[in-house]
């Protein structure tokens, strides 16, 4: 039985989707859009001494059933709650959904405000999201949050499911001859699908019905990695009260599989695949390259030293040498 590789060994063998040039970057938007949590005097709704008169029918409400009902309501009109008086700002920091989102993730608070999106889902059905890993296309490890659905999704999905295609709102109108009714989602200005181009615009974006795909015939982004729309609904979110290697679960991906040979036979998958740390170690036992990399490991990882940038690239080029190998031996 092969040993299971250590926390040292899996900053090796795998690697994460970056957050910027693909999607929402989180950087882009707590500069532009600052929560106000923490920054303001911190007062609890039991010292902040707020007239009971300034409650309305919530200040004969217990507690428990307040909650209750704040985790029904949208988070555009939750965050409005928060702005009535200290009262109700600490009672929405104090609900466990709020607080949890707030203290891992509040990118995707950011993010629902910034995209309009805040008025479709509720804290709750964020929550249940962050909290689970499947894509909602393809059951697989997902650390994609779709601002048009509140739904996980994985790589593969994002670029080739013709469920996630997405255009501008006037776009598609002008191509369809006729006005939309469809809910629209305001896109952050950033860099997108990793094509180098910075998007300053805002753009309304419409996900396409498969109706629409089919009046549409010919749609120019058919799909795959040049197809900006698809991603910028999109951001990486992490697996909430899954911690792996001491850090909130965010997905990895394999090396082996992203610079190795492509022979499915020896356990090659998409390398695009995101794993949580056990689904990596899943991977692992079948993934023939990932196994001769770590064997490799050693020349790398000298225990008397601390593990630089350059010893990882050194390592990659390792397992991107190993790949020609194959290949050039193979054409002859
Ligand atoms: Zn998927
Ligand atoms: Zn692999």
């Amino acid at each position: 039985m092969i040993p299971e590789p250590t926390e040292t060994e899996l900053s090796f063998l795998t690697w994460h989707h970056p957050s910027s040039g693909i999607f929402i970057n989180p950087v882009t938007l707590e500069r532009y859009c600052p929560l106000d949590n923490g920054r303001l005097k911190r007062c609890t709704f039991s010292s902040c001494g707020t007239s009971s008169n300034q409650l309305g029918a919530f200040s004969s409400i217990p507690v428990e059933i307040s909650y209750s009902i704040l985790e029904i309501l949208d988070i555009q009109s939750l965050t409005a709650c928060r702005a009535i008086n200290w009262y109700f700002r600490s009672l929405v920091d104090e609900l466990l959904p709020y607080k949890s989102i707030f203290k891992d993730c509040p990118e995707v608070l950011r993010a629902l405000l910034s995209t309009k999106s805040a008025s479709n889902f509720t804290i709750r059905q964020i929550y249940e999201t962050l909290c689970s890993q499947a894509c909602s296309e393809c059951g697989q490890f997902a650390p994609f949050l779709d601002l048009f659905t509140g739904c996980r999704n994985c790589f593969p999905c994002i670029l080739k499911s013709p469920n996630l295609r997405a255009l501008p709102k006037s776009t598609l109108e002008k191509r369809l001859g006729r006005r939309i009714p469809s809910e629209t989602l305001l896109t952050v200005p950033g860099e997108y699908a990793q094509i180098g181009r910075r998007y300053k615009q805002r753009y309304r974006l419409v996900r396409l019905s498969q109706s629409m795909i089919e009046e549409l015939q010919g749609d120019p982004h058919d799909g795959f990695a040049k197809d900006q729309y698809r991603y910028m609904p999109m951001m990486r979110v992490p697996v909430l009260g899954m911690i792996s290697g001491g850090e909130i679960e965010r997905g990895r991906c394999c090396q082996a599989c992203h610079l190795g040979p492509r022979e499915e036979i020896e356990g090659y998958q998409d390398w695009n695949t995101s794993y949580s740390r056990s689904g990596y170690l899943e991977h692992f036992k079948v993934c023939k390259m990932a196994q001769i990399a770590r064997a490799a490991l050693p020349q790398y990882i000298k225990p008397s030293e601390e593990i630089s940038r350059s010893a990882k690239y050194q390592f990659q080029g390792f397992i991107s040498d190993y790949r020609f190998k194959v290949l050039f031996s193979q054409s002859f």
